[in-house]
Formats: C-alpha cells, sequence, structure tokens
C-alpha cells in the first residue's frame, strides 16, 4: 500500500459525521497510490497541474470525480474542460470566460469554485472582495451558460497559530454567506465551503466546511 489506509479510514469516518466531503489530494503521487485509494471505494481527487491531471485522468478509471485546485492558466483550460469534474480555482473573470467557452465546446456544464484570499501570507492567487463584485455584476457573467457556481475555496495562512487559522476561515465563511445573500440565494447549485487541509481540515469543519482538501496525511509528505 503506497497510502496510509488507517489515516484515510480515520479522517473519513470523521468528515461522514459531520457530512462534509473529501477531497484527496493526489499531486506528485503515482497512480498506484490513487488506486490504493480506489479500490477502499474512494472517488474523488484533487490535482494542482493541468499537465498531471490530465496525465492521471487517462490512465485511471474514468469514474473518477476530478478536482483541480491549483493556479489555472487561461490557456490550459481547453486541456481539461472535456473531462474535469470541478475547478476550485477560480480567480478572474478572463479564466470563467474561458472556462465557459470551453465547457460549451465540450457540451458540459463545468462546476466551478470561487478561490479567495483569506491568507495573511501574500498568495498570489484568490479573489478578493472588490474583484468578485465586479465579476458577479458583469453582463458577461449573467450569460455564462456553461458554468455552475458551486461555492468558495480557501487556504488559510500555514501557521501554528490556529485563532488565525480558524479567524481566516470564518472570513472564509462570511464571504460564502454574504454572496449566497446577495447573488445566490435562489440558487441551490452555491452551497460548498472548500476549506481544510492535512493540518487544519478539523479547524476548518467546526467553521463551517462542506469539503476538505487533503493529501499528505492519506499519501504521505511530499518531496
Ligand atoms: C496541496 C494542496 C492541498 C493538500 O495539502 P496537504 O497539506 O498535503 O493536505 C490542499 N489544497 C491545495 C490548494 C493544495 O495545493
Amino acid at each position: 500500500m503506497l497510502i496510509n489506509e488507517t489515516a484515510y479510514k480515520k479522517i473519513q469516518k470523521y468528515l461522514d459525521e459531520k457530512d462534509v466531503r473529501l477531497v484527496a489530494v493526489s499531486k506528485t503521487k503515482p497512480n498506484e497510490a490513487v488506486m490504493d485509494l480506489y479500490n477502499l471505494g474512494h472517488r474523488v481527487f484533487g490535482e494542482n497541474r493541468v499537465q498531471e491531471l490530465t496525465a492521471k485522468y487517462e490512465d485511471l478509471p474514468k469514474d473518477i470525480e476530478w478536482h483541480l485546485i491549483g493556479h489555472l492558466q487561461t490557456n490550459k483550460v481547453k486541456y481539461i474542460a472535456p473531462f474535469v469534474y470541478c475547478i476550485e480555482s477560480v480567480d478572474s473573470l478572463k479564466l470563467l470566460k474561458e472556462i465557459n467557452k470551453q465547457a460549451e465546446k465540450n457540451d458540459r456544464i463545468i462546476k466551478v469554485l470561487l478561490q479567495f484570499k483569506i491568507a495573511a501570507e501574500d498568495t498570489k492567487y484568490g479573489l478578493e472582495d472588490s474583484t468578485v463584485k465586479a465579476l458577479l455584476e458583469s453582463a458577461e457573467f449573467k450569460e455564462m451558460k456553461n458554468i455552475e457556481v458551486a461555492g468558495v475555496m480557501g487556504m488559510a495562512t500555514f501557521t501554528e497559530n490556529k485563532e488565525q487559522v480558524r479567524q481566516e476561515f470564518q472570513n472564509l465563511g462570511r464571504i460564502f454567506q454574504h454572496l449566497k445573500e446577495l447573488y445566490f440565494k435562489n440558487d441551490e447549485s452555491f452551497k460548498e465551503i472548500s476549506m481544510g487541509m492535512s493540518g487544519d481540515y478539523e479547524i476548518a469543519v467546526e467553521e463551517g466546511s462542506t469539503m476538505v482538501r487533503v493529501g499528505s496525511l492519506i499519501f504521505g509528505a511530499r518531496n
């Protein structure tokens, strides 16, 4: 086994009790490791690079639900549009337009999450309050037929300070509620708060996460 089965079962049990879904983050890990988890019944996996995602998609069973969780360049959307289940890292109108266009070409509806900058760290990617407002109020957004905005995603600061992490997750929860109220009130698809990783998923769940993205606890540390 290339995975920590005990850790997986413990996490899955905890999440099941709270009705939270697990995206198993398999980035940098071999197909055999994905298959170990697949053979335990898991079907939802996350990758952060387009090339690795497409390679894994081609080699692995087709009933896997693939989530892209890393930064996505507009010119690479076409490679994943035929099969990706959810793009969790939407951080611009330009990217969303391209996803909609490629989804239409493939006659599909692609689920997306809006990624927010919630960490104190100087992360490059993610929307801020002002940019998301412009995005959601634009005429172009309103015309998009091939995307489904399913919620929000964010990453907390990498720190030992649990109180800070908790506050950042609370902030994402507030952003979600605010957007729900303003733009998605009658839209049942807008329901996901993707937050929590190996080091902080329990805090994230306590703060209302509906979907956690856990890699190293299940697959082991990455180089
Ligand atoms: C790598 C990654 C994860 C998983 O991180 P772990 O600490 O290994 O659980 C979650 N989310 C994103 C966006 C990532 O890039």
